[in-house]
């Protein structure tokens, strides 16, 4: 039977009574399921290591405290220091500046891009009362443009009237200038993605954010890729000035460790979760919801 990482925390100190400091040898072994419960969840090596130091660190020495087993302490001190590399402070989008605040979203092809596009913009649209408009710089997926005006309508939002032949920047150029006339408080732009990270993609990124000076830019990244997803953030946070993260399909992830290898790979909070296909299935990110996943 599998058990969970709080299990098997408590099975290491199950000899030990709540007496006097945790101590080094035991920390060390319960280190050793945390280090494999962490790789099994697909957080990344160096991550895994930096985690797993931090938390030795804290844990020897500690005072065994009366009211819990020292198995639970450990849980408890692994939890939080789980909590603190996700992001526990509140990360919300900073969107101060003079109207319209221009967000950028980029990622990979079907990483769910253009669907989290839309749901940010239905967001920010009925919760926050901001009008907003959409525009996709996709010309190079078949339908990209359609596909985001047809979630524009379900979603109630507006998207800039497409011009077929138009190229990225011209398209970022138009949509500003046109937000900037019709009044539009956020500009949500969807840009192209590609199936593999590659230069002419980054190259056009910074064409259009050097047009738009965009006041956030997103990288949405699918979950469920696990490790390619930590590679795909770090060669888009090499490159471009990432504000954020949405993580995509963690409805379908049970593992969560994408999560905790994204924050420390870009240094930059995970903003939203993807949390289902339709256009209110995102959320505000919950590290201590991750945190207890990977827990178990
Ligand atoms: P893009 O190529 O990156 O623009 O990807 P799309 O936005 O077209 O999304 C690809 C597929 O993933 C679509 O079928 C979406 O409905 C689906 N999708 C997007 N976000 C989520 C999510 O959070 N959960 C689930 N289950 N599906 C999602």
């Amino acid at each position: 039977m599998f058990d969970s990482l709080s299990d098997r925390l408590s099975g290491v100190f199950d000899r030990l009574r709540g007496r006097g400091a945790l101590n080094e040898a035991d920390v060390r072994a319960a280190m050793r399921e945390v280090r494999i419960a962490l790789l099994e969840a697909d957080v990344s090596l160096p991550v895994v290591r930096e985690f797993v130091d931090k938390a030795t660190e804290r844990a020897v020495g500690q005072q065994v405290l009366k009211s819990v087993t020292p198995g639970q302490q450990v849980v408890k001190i692994v939890n939080d220091a789980l909590v603190e590399m996700l992001g526990a402070e509140a990360s919300d989008l900073d969107l101060d500046v003079s109207p319209p605040a221009v967000v950028m979203m980029v990622g990979l092809q079907g990483s769910g891009k253009t669907t989290t596009t839309a749901k940010i913009a239905k967001r920010l649209a009925g919760k926050d009362r901001k009008k907003v408009m959409m525009a996709s710089l996709d010309v190079a997926r078949p339908a990209a443009q359609e596909q985001l005006a047809v979630l524009g309508r379900q979603a109630d939002v507006a998207t800039l009237p497409i011009v077929a032949g138009q190229q990225p920047v011209d398209i970022a150029r138009r949509a500003l200038q046109a937000a900037k006339l019709q009044g539009f408080d956020v500009l949500m732009l969807d840009t192209a993605g590609r199936l593999h990270v590659d230069q002419a993609l980054m190259e056009e990124m910074k064409a259009v954010a050097d047009v738009a000076t965009p006041q956030e830019i997103l990288l949405v990244v699918d979950a469920l890729t696990g490790q390619d997803a930590v590679n795909v953030a770090k060669n888009f946070s090499d490159q471009v000035p990432l504000t954020g993260v949405v993580l995509t399909r963690l409805d379908g992830d049970a593992r969560g460790g994408a999560a905790l290898s994204m924050r420390a790979v870009t240094g930059k909070p995970i903003k939203f979760a993807g949390v289902g296909e339709a256009l209110d299935k995102i959320e505000a990110f919950h590290p201590e919801r991750i945190a207890g996943r990977i827990l178990g």
